[in-house]
């Protein structure tokens, strides 16, 4: 099969033919259709999160099951499914307690060795050497996944662009529904609204929040968020962005205030945009080490609550997410912008490494 592999960061990946991976105990091999372009591979193809090499990235993907492996219940060759990035173990403390975003084992042995869970990876070049896997290796003709990871499809969800329903509208679901518990006439802004903050204002609006406030530097994206559910926007270039929230709130600040790009800029005018007794929400991944300074007065005496948000948890949260696209509270197809070709897969980063993305990419096997 052909596959994106990552072998340097700073450098191009090249698409290069691997070993059809079979899938062990307890996991499915699909028939990828489409592989979202997220900003956490980017990381990894910038060196700014370390991983091993030579990898297969991309870990938001849709497909078709195409062989099952021993153990596995509930999902047969030919089903179409979308798969979470978060590939649960189901064994560890964190999954036995419900809390599969946490899952320990995933981290221990995806995210940081590249493998699944007997310690090796399902990639291999055709001489025998072993290509390391994030998530699932999505950015392939095949991958293989855990069961835990695969959910199916309803008929009327087109299967290519429910690949973004894997990372960023799971990841929207986690920070709007999970950690913010977003109610009905609730105010909400979203700080960065690329791949994963378009969702989050369409989540948000899906849950009933107004209102809904998208703040960006770039006209195109505040143009589209418009389009997914934002009632009005603020221009971070042009404006000063908590003063124009607050001024949109009646002077108070939003009920939450969501951060998606995982800058000390924008999650500091987050912080700074929220009401008292407001919750900020980071969902927005930086490079190792960097921080954020907030006044710890404003903390204290605003009673302001700050938390993180990873995913969201598959095996619970997958069937609601995919029921809300179901019924077109949350549409997939409107955020793709653009679509390339495996072999186009470098252009796809590039541009989104440019800012040029609006909404979200997608590489489309076929
Ligand atoms: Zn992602
Ligand atoms: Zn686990």
């Amino acid at each position: 099969m052909r596959a994106a592999v990552f072998s340097q960061p700073g450098q191009p990946m090249s698409v290069d033919e691997l070993a059809l991976p079979e899938p062990g105990r307890g996991e499915i091999r699909l028939k990828v259709a489409a592989c979202g372009v997220c900003h956490t591979d980017l990381h990894v193809l910038k060196g700014e999160v370390a991983f091993p090499t030579p990898a297969v990235l991309g870990h938001e993907v849709s497909g078709v099951v195409d062989a099952v492996g021993p153990n596995v219940d509930g999902a047969a060759p030919g089903d179409r499914v979308a798969c979470s990035f978060i590939m649960p173990c189901g064994a560890c403390g964190y999954c036995v307690r419900g809390r599969e975003d946490l899952c320990e084992t995933f981290f221990a042995y995806n995210r940081l060795k590249g493998q699944l869970y007997d310690g090796s990876t399902r990639l291999y070049r055709p001489n025998g050497e072993p290509v390391a896997m994030y998530s699932m290796g999505g950015l392939a003709e095949y991958a293989v996944t855990p069961a835990t990871s695969v959910f199916p499809l309803p008929e009327s969800v087109p299967l290519n662009d429910a690949a973004i329903i894997g990372c960023s509208i799971f990841t929207a679901y986690g920070a709007v529904r999970n950690q913010a518990d977003v109610r009905p006439g609730q105010s909400v802004a979203v700080f960065a609204v690329g791949g994963v903050g378009t969702q989050v204002l369409q989540m948000a609006r899906a849950f009933g929040a107004s209102p809904v406030i998208a703040v960006d530097i770039r006209g195109d994206k505040l143009e589209k968020a418009l389009e997914m559910g934002a009632t009005a926007v603020v221009n971070g270039a042009e404006e000063d962005a908590p003063a124009r929230v607050r001024e949109l709130t009646g002077g108070r600040g939003v009920d939450v205030a969501v951060e998606a790009l995982g800058s000390p800029v924008t999650a500091r005018q987050a912080f700074e945009s929220v009401r008292d007794g407001g919750k900020v929400v980071l969902i927005g991944i930086a490079a190792a080490g960097v921080e954020v300074p907030l006044e710890i007065t404003r903390f204290v005496r605003r009673g302001v609550t700050v938390v993180g948000s990873y995913g969201a948890k598959a095996r619970s949260d997958m069937p609601e997410v995919i029921e809300l696209a179901r019924r077109g509270a949350v549409d997939v197809s409107a955020p793709i912008t653009r679509r390339y070709a495996l072999d186009e897969v470098n252009d796809a980063y590039a541009a989104l490494a440019a800012g040029e993305i609006v909404g979200r990419a997608v590489i489309e096997m076929e």
